[in-house]
């Protein structure tokens, strides 16, 4: 149980990202709106696992996350601290991401120590010695050989590259680590290595994680906590272990009942749920989610749902109770 002075290590505070864009040349722009009305806690240790389809605005939240984008409406809290008092090269110390694909991350003409060492370099951490010794440090924490250290990215596979981003992350020792999609670039059998190494490093670092993807089943042995998203909305939110055993939106149990591709921009198959995701320029009215619903009814179409909290688990349905 958290002491409950301690503030949450993360915080949004119903925040919202709205973007004007143009389609076409001489089209007027129109409002894109990417994410709206979130609200979520992440504790000190926990893994917060937030899913859903690409386009449902998880990337542009982990953006925001990252100190990277700010929100148009809302705050983000950082240890009880809004985000927007905090310069950037601060939000770095505290929040560091963990990108999907490690071949485009890594610069291919710098060493792994180079790479590795970049953030010490930036933030003016230690001396040349000091930081060989931490980048070996790391490198030894997440299983990369030191023998490595003197290669360049394209010598490396796409497993041991991720370990080289993962090393990168964590080298100034920041105490959050936002994943999106970290593993959706590799092979199947690279992915279960590289989560079991996420799940031994929150341990040994005592890290929290919040943790992007598409796929609900990358996320099972890892979450604490399952937030999930659709066109920008959180429609449901609870323990990991009730998600999985008990899905109430029927969002999230198509997302359980689909196999998904590895390529998250093909979202879910259309087998699923027969229509593909709607354009976010020009959303369904009430619920989101009623065109592709298999529970719809008349008031769905007419009457966006209430975010229903019963503790644990919030639900935007109107046939949860
Ligand atoms: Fe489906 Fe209606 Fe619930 Fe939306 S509110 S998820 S359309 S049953």
């Amino acid at each position: 149980m958290m002491d409950k002075m301690v503030p949450p290590a993360l915080e949004c505070r119903n925040i919202g990202r709205t973007f004007m864009i143009k389609r076409g040349m001489f089209a007027a722009k129109q409002p894109l709106t990417a994410v709206q009305e979130i609200n979520l806690k992440i504790n000190r240790g926990d893994v917060l696992a937030i899913v859903g389809e690409s386009g449902c605005g998880k990337t542009t939240l982990a953006k925001m996350l990252l100190g990277l984008l700010p929100p148009t409406t809302g705050e983000i809290l950082l240890d009880g601290e809004t985000i927007h008092s905090i310069s950037i090269k601060e939000i770095a110390t505290k929040v560091q991401p963990v990108f999907q694909d490690p071949y485009s991350s890594l610069n291919p003409r710098k060493t792994i120590e180079q790479i590795i060492s970049l953030p010490l370099i930036v933030h003016k951490i230690g001396t040349q010695e000091e930081r060989r010794e931490r980048v070996e440090k790391y490198m030894r924490l997440v299983g990369l050989p030191k023998r490595l250290v003197h290669s360049y990215p394209n010598q490396l596979s796409g497993g041991q590259r991720q370990r080289v981003a993962i090393a990168r992350a964590l080298i100034i020792e920041p105490k959050i680590i936002v994943c999106d999609e970290p593993t959706s670039a590799l092979d199947v059998s690279v992915q279960a290595h590289i989560l079991n190494l996420l799940q031994d490093l929150r341990k040994e670092l005592d890290l929290t994680y919040a943790f992007i993807s598409h796929d609900l089943a990358v996320v099972e042995h890892l979450a604490d906590w399952v937030a999930v998203m659709y066109l920008g909305r959180l429609i449901e939110f609870g323990k990991a272990a009730d998600i999985f055993s008990n899905p109430q939106h029927p969002y999230t149990r198509a997302l359980l009942n689909s196999v998904l591709t590895p390529d998250p921009s093909l979202g879910l198959p259309e087998i699923t749920l027969g229509k593909s995701l709607p354009n976010p320029l020009s959303p369904p009215s009430g619920c989101y989610f009623h065109p592709r619903c298999p529970d719809a009814t008349d008031d769905c179409h007419q009457t966006v749902p209430a975010l229903k909290d019963t503790g644990e688990r919030l639900v935007e349905c109107h046939l949860y109770q």
